[in-house]
């Protein structure tokens, strides 16, 4: 009996282990795909010489903004680290989930103007804004264009939309990227949700492994 006894726990010990080094491979692969997504959108950037409105926060001042789990868990796993993730996991859980993303700090009395305080680690959707395309329902890929830029650039913005269509410009594919957080996990990959409850299962699942993980390995 004794021996049946370890060697559930030694396979409870392998597969701790396993998902512990297998969730810490998909937090580098979604790592890897902000970079790529990065460098695509500095290319679109330098080719249309397009840019954000200086100090414009009009993208996450409103409360639609949706991610998945997995592509929180960069961010997830960076603030349990730092020992903050209790703290802004409570600000997500009393914003509800429709709120705006606890992540915006706006300028004093200027709602649509502000920063993010989670900068590096944001979502793949955070770093589309303004500056990426989709498939429309014909199948032709269309750039999508925020309000702010096309009330500013409204010529340029012309522009680039007909240059994506023809194919003589490259925008980042929205599908593309999010396929890679869909890739890692079905189950959490897919579904789009409120950013803050996209954040808060996303807390909840990395802190519940990495609780398994230490318990189970002492460290
Ligand atoms: S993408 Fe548009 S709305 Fe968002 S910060 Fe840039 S200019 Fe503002
Ligand atoms: S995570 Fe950052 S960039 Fe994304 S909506 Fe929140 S404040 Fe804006």
């Amino acid at each position: 009996m004794s021996s049946v006894k370890s060697i559930l726990s030694r396979l409870v010990d392998i597969l701790s282990g396993r998902y512990h080094s297998m969730l810490d491979g998909k937090i580098r692969k979604i790592q890897a795909a902000y970079c790529a997504l990065d460098r695509d959108i500095e290319i679109f950037k330098k080719k249309t010489k397009l840019s954000c409105i200086e100090g414009c926060g009009h993208c996450c001042a409103c409360s639609t903004v949706e991610a998945s789990e997995a592509e929180m868990f960069p961010l997830a796993d960076a603030l349990i680290r730092q020992g903050d993730a209790e703290a802004w996991y409570a600000k997500a859980q009393a914003a509800g989930s429709s709120g705006r993303c606890v992540f915006y700090e706006p300028q004093p009395g200027k709602e649509h103007y502000g920063r993010c305080a989670c900068y590096a680690m944001r979502p793949f959707i955070c770093r589309f804004f303004g500056f990426s395309a989709s498939v429309d329902k014909r199948g032709v890929m269309r750039f999508v264009a925020c309000k702010a830029l096309k009330e500013r650039d409204t010529d340029e913005i012309e522009k680039i939309q007909d240059d994506v269509v023809l194919g003589a410009v490259h925008a980042p594919s929205m599908s593309e990227y999010l396929m890679t957080a869909a890739s890692l996990d079905p189950s959490i990959g897919v579904d789009m949700m409120p950013i803050n409850q996209a954040f808060r299962k996303a807390v909840e699942h990395v802190s519940l492994h990495r609780r398994c993980s230490h318990s189970r390995f002492g460290r």
